[in-house]
């Protein structure tokens, strides 16, 4: 999917416009405490070509002196990571030099940017949009992302920069795997140990060009592809140490993943951030596996791996589906069981579970928990199948769709889990009305 970036000064409007272009189609998560509900980034998936939209200026709190060196690193990482750029400007507040700062910057970037004045808020203030066209960048959308005036267009505008959505043809049963984690955790050094691992084959004409940013390998004769391995390797850059880079990059690859390799610092801990990825990775449904690495670096005794273990299941408390595995980057130790790890989560993300074994389990299930009582009746299920793989969805036919609480729907969840295990894989279950 595109990654289309918000960028501009504080305070122009962008986390506004952000919202506006949601629309009023919030994702529709369960509430678990631990996933942080403030976010810059949502998909937006109402149009005929979905996109991922970032707020770039959400990821930190503004301070007055570091105003330009953050709207640099913003404009670095959009111009770096993003398909398409929304530059937004203040009508109201006219043209300034750190419009014209990044301006300057985004002119020599060879992607689309729409140049946006926001606050014109009706057609009696479209002059305000005058002196922007002293930026010399050709066409100016002028909006109001408050009231939305000028909204529906700027978004055609965008959506013809945006490729046709690819068609399910593409989705072969290659396994895609991304790599993520802060900057240091040692996701290059895991890459490196991963590619050079005996039994993984690389595809010998994989990353020999510039360009190919995938690596295909096969191990166990299925085919993987690992996600931007160029973008994991290349070193130096100064993004490539901020940690919201970091950030957009994981929402990138995760976009494309079927499952995510979430590396932890064994010595740093698990951060804020951390929690942020590893939700995004939850609510979109892909395979998960929390890698501590460098294990090598901790002083141990015998209950050290119990008591990490625990901690982060208290941490990630909505990932206790997900495998956890110690290893280092550095000696190798274990590495070679991210692979096997890898193999079982991603035949769990495609297994079927026939319909019949699926209606014992609800069965059993009722027979042991008693539905509640919703508005004086009792629900009833009458039956379960499997719709989807990768994840796994599950549509549950009930008499009362909407009387099924969060705390059975998690029992249900609970109960399939018991019966069929789906290591790292979150599973989606809908419950649809039958009288
Ligand atoms: P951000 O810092 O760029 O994300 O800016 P915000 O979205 O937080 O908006 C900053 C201020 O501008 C808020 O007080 C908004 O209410 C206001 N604002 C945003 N869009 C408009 C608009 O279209 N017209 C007017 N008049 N005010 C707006
Ligand atoms: P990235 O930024 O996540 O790609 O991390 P790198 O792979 O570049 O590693 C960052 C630093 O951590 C480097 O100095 C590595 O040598 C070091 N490192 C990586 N893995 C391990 C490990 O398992 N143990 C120890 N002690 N250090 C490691």
């Amino acid at each position: 999917m595109s990654l289309v970036a918000i960028v501009g000064r504080p305070n122009v409007g962008k986390s506004t416009l952000f919202n506006r272009i949601l629309g009023q189609r919030k994702a529709l998560v369960e509430d678990f405490p631990g996933v942080t509900r403030d976010r810059h980034y949502a998909d937006v998936t109402r149009y005929d070509k979905p996109f991922t939209l970032i707020d770039t200026g959400g990821f930190e709190p503004v301070s007055e002196d570091r105003l330009l060196v953050q709207m640099r690193e913003q404009s670095q990482l959009a111009v770096e990571e993003a398909d398409i750029i929304l530059f937004v400007m203040d009508g109201r507040e006219g043209l300034t030099p750190a419009d014209h700062e990044v301006c300057g910057m985004l002119r020599r970037v060879e992607k689309p940017v729409l140049y946006v004045v926001n606050k014109v808020d009706s057609d009696k203030l479209e002059d305000l949009a005058g002196e922007f066209y002293a930026l010399g960048v050709g066409e100016l959308h002028t909006i109001s992302a408050e009231h939305g005036r000028g909204v529906p267009d700027l978004v055609d505008a965008l959506l013809d920069h945006l490729p046709a959505a690819p068609s399910d043809a593409e989705a072969e049963r290659e396994i895609r795997l991304a790599v993520i984690g802060r900057p240091n955790v040692g996701k290059s050094s895991m890459v490196n140990r991963l590619l050079g691992y005996e039994r993984v084959v690389a595809n010998p004409q994989a990353g020999t060009t510039r360009d190919s940013v995938d690596t295909p390998f096969t191990y166990n004769r299925q085919r993987y592809v690992l996600i931007d391995t160029a973008g994991i390797r290349r070193k130096g850059k100064v993004s490539q140490k901020l940690e919201k880079f970091s950030v957009i990059q994981a929402l990138k690859s995760m976009e494309r993943a079927h499952v995510v390799l979430m590396v932890i610092d064994a010595v740093e801990g698990v951060t804020e951030q951390d929690l942020t990825v590893a939700g995004y990775a939850y609510e979109k449904g892909r395979g998960i596996i929390l890698v501590v690495n460098k294990w090598d670096a901790v002083a141990k005794d015998q209950s050290t791996m119990k008591r990490y273990q625990e901690e982060l299941e208290r941490t990630f408390k909505f990932l206790s589906f997900a495998p956890v595995i110690f290893v280092s980057a550095l000696t190798g130790q274990r590495v070679a069981k991210i692979m096997s790890e890898v193999e079982k989560v991603a035949a769990e993300f495609d297994r079927r579970i026939p319909t019949a074994m699926l209606n014992k389990v609800l069965a059993e299930a009722e027979r042991s928990h008693q539905p509640p009582v919703f508005h004086g009746k009792r629900l009833k299920f009458f039956y379960m199948t499997q719709v989807e793989t990768r994840p796994p969805t599950f549509v549950v036919f009930v008499n009362k769709a909407e009387g099924v609480h969060f705390s059975y729907q998690r029992y249900l969840a609970n109960q399939l889990r018991e019966a069929f295990g789906f290591s790292g894989v979150p599973i989606r279950i809908h419950y649809r009305d039958r009288e």
